[in-house]
């Protein structure tokens, strides 16, 4: 089994949600007293945030690059970022590891085509839903359709994220708006929602939507786990 490297703390509150999961689908797979084998660092979500708005991302690549270089040298075999937002810079923290960065976008396309759907509705943070890191990411490597909230939706969709679910709060009246705004995007054409921040399933689930929803919390952490179990050369986002 390989080591899974976790960059973790963006927040907490799906860091916890990644633990878990990892470890239920090991002990799943493996059965008895297995569980994952696993490094994490975990950041201060206040620094993120704060860089993040400030439009300071080189120095948030720094804290991005520290973090996944002391997972490696604590033996990680590859890394996850466990938030979708921070994978504006995943590419720049590839060049600074030796070890594979396992992309949330990648293994949640996967599940998509898998279930050959095309067109899908994106929800997430504003950066996420509305620069290319994410969707073009989609679009171009995996040739799928993406569309995005309206802006007031969008505004809507960002401040629950920040103002209520990284703080762990869960609101009614926000998974109200959640449920008007996704009904919207399956009124657009949507086959598929894409819950593109990981805190986002601690609000909706499947039970409360009538179509596909891909959440991007345990599809990231279940694709670790096929990684760490595949058979030793195997790419990442490969299948046991
Ligand atoms: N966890 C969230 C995401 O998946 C938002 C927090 C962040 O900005 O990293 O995008």
């Amino acid at each position: 089994m390989k080591t899974i490297g976790l960059i973790g703390g963006m927040s907490w509150e799906s860091s916890i949600e990644y633990y878990r999961i990892i470890n239920q689908t090991v002990r799943h797979r493996l059965g008895g007293l297995h569980s994952a084998k696993s490094v994490m660092v975990s950041l201060d979500f206040a620094e993120i945030e704060a860089l993040q708005q400030q439009g300071q991302w080189q120095h948030a690549a720094q804290l991005m690059i520290a973090a996944a270089q002391s997972v490696q040298n604590g033996g990680a075999d590859f890394v996850i970022l466990c938030t979708n937002t921070m994978h504006k810079l995943a590419d720049e923290v590839q060049k600074h590891i030796r070890i594979p960065l396992l992309h949330i976008a990648d293994a949640t396309a996967q599940r998509i085509k898998a279930q050959d759907l095309k067109k899908v509705g994106l929800l997430g943070t504003q950066f996420t839903m509305e620069e290319g890191f994410y969707k073009d990411r989609l679009t171009q490597s995996h040739g799928l359709e993406v569309i995005i909230p309206t802006r007031q939706e969008r505004e809507i969709v960002h401040r629950v994220i920040y103002d209520e679910l990284c703080l762990g709060q869960i609101k009614q009246a926000s998974k109200d708006e959640y449920l008007r705004i996704m009904d919207h995007l399956v009124q657009r054409g949507a086959q598929g929602l894409i819950l593109g921040c990981t805190e986002i399933s601690l609000l909706v689930g499947q039970a409360d939507c009538p179509i596909a929803l891909f959440d991007t919390t345990q599809i990231h952490a279940v694709a670790a786990v096929e990684y760490a179990l595949a058979s030793p050369g195997s790419a990442p986002g490969v299948a046991a």
